[in-house]
Parts: C-alpha cells; sequence; structure tokens
C-alpha cells in the first residue's frame, strides 16, 4: 500500500503516532517506532489484528520502512480517531463531563471490553488518554500493555499499566485479571466526572501505591454524579477483587444498560471461552513488565519501585512520566 506520514498526533512511551493518507486520500493512523525496539508494537499489533469490535480501535495492517539511510521503522496502522481521547473531550468541554455523556461513553468501554475479555485479554491500562474518539462512538487503543491470560490463569509475577490507575491487588503484586480493568473503569468514569485522576489528593508516589494497595481507601466519589452513578463506582471500586462486578454484570447495571440496549450487544457477543493463538502468545517476550515482584515484603517492593530510577521521583500526578520510569525501570532489569 502506497501511504504518505502527515502531521504527529500523539507521542507516547514507545512509539509516534501520526496521521497519515492512502494515494486515495483515506485518512488512517499509524503508530511507529525504530524495528529494534518494536517488540511491544509488534505484540500490540498481532492483539488489534484479532480483535473485532465496534469498540476498539481498527487494525488495519503494518509495514516496516526503510526511509532513505534512516534505520527502519515498524509501523501499525490502524483507524484514525477524528475526535482524539476522551482526555481531549474533558478538556474541550471545560474540565468533565455531563452524566448522560459518561453514561454512553462508559456503555461502550465495557462493551469493548466485554470483547478483548471474551478473548481472554486483559487490557491493562484503561484510562481516558488510551480511550479515542470515532464518528462511530468509543474506542478502546493501546493495547501495548495488554496481556493474555492462560487458561484460567488469574496471577503473575509480571505487571503492567499506569500506578494511579491499578488497582488494589496489582498495587500488592498479587494479581493482574479481569477485575483489574474493571478497577480502571471506574477510575475513568471518575476522570471523566472530574478532569482528574482518582487520586489528586496524593503526591507522594510511595505513600500513594500503599494506600492504594494496602489502606482501606477507594478514591473518592465525584459529588456530581447521580445515585446510579455511584453506585455504578461502587461496584467497581470494590477493595476486593473477587467482590468487584464483571463487565457482564456491569452492562446490565442501570447506569449504563439504557444505551447497552441501544447497541448490538446482544447479538454480537462473542463466546467468553473462545481463545487467541495460543501458541503465538508463548513464543512472545511477556508483556511490559512494569514492577517485577518476587515475594518480598511492601515495603521494600514499593521502595525499590521507586528508589530503582536513576533520574528521580517520578511526578505521581503525571501519568506519562509514570510509565516512562516504568519502561525504564524495565530496560534496566533486562
Ligand atoms: P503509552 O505511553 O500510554 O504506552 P503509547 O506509546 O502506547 O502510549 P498511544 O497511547 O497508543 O501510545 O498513543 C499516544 C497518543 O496518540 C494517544 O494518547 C492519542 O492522543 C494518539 N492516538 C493514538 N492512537 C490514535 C488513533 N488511532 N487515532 C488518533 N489518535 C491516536
Amino acid at each position: 500500500m502506497k501511504w504518505k506520514r502527515g502531521p504527529v498526533i500523539g507521542r507516547g512511551s514507545y512509539a509516534t503516532v501520526s496521521v497519515a493518507t492512502t494515494s486515495t486520500g483515506a485518512l488512517f493512523a499509524v503508530k511507529s517506532t525504530d524495528l529494534s525496539t518494536s517488540k511491544f508494537l509488534q505484540k500490540e499489533q498481532h492483539f488489534l489484528s484479532q480483535l473485532t469490535s465496534k469498540n476498539i480501535i481498527q487494525y488495519k495492517g503494518f509495514e516496516v520502512s526503510h526511509h532513505n539511510n534512516n534505520k527502519p521503522m515498524y509501523n501499525l496502522f490502524m483507524e484514525y480517531a477524528t475526535r482524539g481521547t476522551i482526555s481531549d473531550e474533558i478538556n474541550k468541554q471545560g474540565g468533565s463531563l455531563d452524566e448522560s455523556r459518561i453514561r454512553s461513553y462508559t456503555c461502550e468501554i465495557l462493551l469493548g471490553l466485554d470483547h478483548l475479555h471474551s478473548k481472554n485479554l486483559v487490557h491493562c491500562d484503561v484510562k481516558c488518554r488510551n480511550l479515542l474518539l470515532c464518528e462511530d462512538g468509543v474506542k478502546i487503543g493501546d493495547l501495548g500493555c495488554a496481556k493474555v491470560l492462560k487458561n484460567s490463569e488469574t496471577t503473575t509475577s509480571q505487571f503492567s499499566g499506569t500506578p494511579v490507575f491499578m488497582s488494589p491487588e496489582v498495587a500488592r503484586g498479587e494479581e493482574q485479571g479481569f477485575p483489574a480493568d474493571v478497577w480502571a473503569v471506574g477510575c475513568a468514569v471518575i476522570e471523566m466526572a472530574t478532569g482528574c485522576h482518582p487520586w489528586p489528593e496524593i503526591t507522594d508516589p510511595v505513600a500513594g501505591l500503599f494506600r492504594i494497595g494496602y489502606s482501606g481507601d477507594v478514591p473518592e466519589f465525584p459529588k456530581c454524579l447521580s445515585v446510579e452513578g455511584e453506585d455504578f463506582l461502587d461496584k467497581c471500586l470494590k477493595k476486593d477483587a473477587r467482590e468487584r462486578w464483571t463487565i457482564e454484570e456491569l452492562l446490565r447495571h442501570p447506569f449504563v444498560c439504557n444505551y447497552v440496549n441501544n447497541s448490538s450487544y446482544n447479538e454480537t457477543r462473542d463466546s467468553p471461552t473462545s481463545m487467541l493463538d495460543q501458541g503465538f502468545w508463548e513464543s512472545l517476550p511477556e508483556p511490559v513488565p512494569v514492577v517485577g515482584f518476587s515475594g518480598e515484603g511492601p515495603v521494600e517492593r514499593i521502595r525499590r519501585l521507586v528508589e530503582g530510577v536513576p533520574s528521580g521521583f517520578p511526578v505521581w500526578e503525571d501519568e506519562s512520566h509514570w510509565i516512562a520510569m516504568m519502561k525504564k525501570m524495565m530496560s534496566l532489569k533486562a
């Protein structure tokens, strides 16, 4: 396919996203990085190429390009989200979204996650910056942290994602399964209602991870939400992962169920037991391991998490700084 790269529309910690055009003028998005450092983008390509949900950004192919004498680049082609991310929309709307919009966006996020979970995939990094807006609705993007659960596995020694959106069991280094995505949906609802991440009052990262993992606290529920909204958050933000509702249960919650009935959910739902090509996944490197936990105590683990970064403390509020820190730690460990 002949195509031309246009302006940069986003930068993540491991790739740059640009708008691009085909020779016939069709627009799409291209996420690119050096071929030599593209293993996570290749993993994202394989995940995306297996998924077919209206609420997950559509895969359009990939290519390795060699421009002039530059290093070869790995390019992942995707549907272009013309309206940016939900974070962009929150800013455009003056810092928060109204509840009817929160309900409809949440319904679409749940539908996308329902498809992912039906393929035994955990997204691991649900947040408004990774939720894209296209003309036909919300699409889940950035599967760079996603992982496949092997059979009924829920535990792992490696964890991915953005710390302020981590569930208590992930912060404690215990497990990262479907309930971790449900916790992050609750965090995304808070972001949509307030424009802030769920722990705005925490500034110290060590204290923050302790508080998420070990205190009895949950994020503060926005006062502007209806009783149904508060109840929905309560079901997502249970400290105990076993008490959290599943995506399927949440789709029946009064906060979103009217929107579900308007969608094609019931006709298109996949079997919840289907699996992606397991052989392929077993041959892949582990997903972005942000924190390698090895049975040490919580104090040592959280201190090591922070002190292992040579460039100093991350800025707690700035997710991209955290992600960069985690990925740096990852490369130091390798
Ligand atoms: P992270 O640091 O979160 O791992 P990343 O390197 O995986 O980031 P993305 O989060 O996928 O990169 O993309 C970075 C930004 O690019 C997004 O926040 C968004 O603004 C923009 N973007 C990504 N994909 C698209 C798309 N398909 N259409 C439009 N904009 C996009």
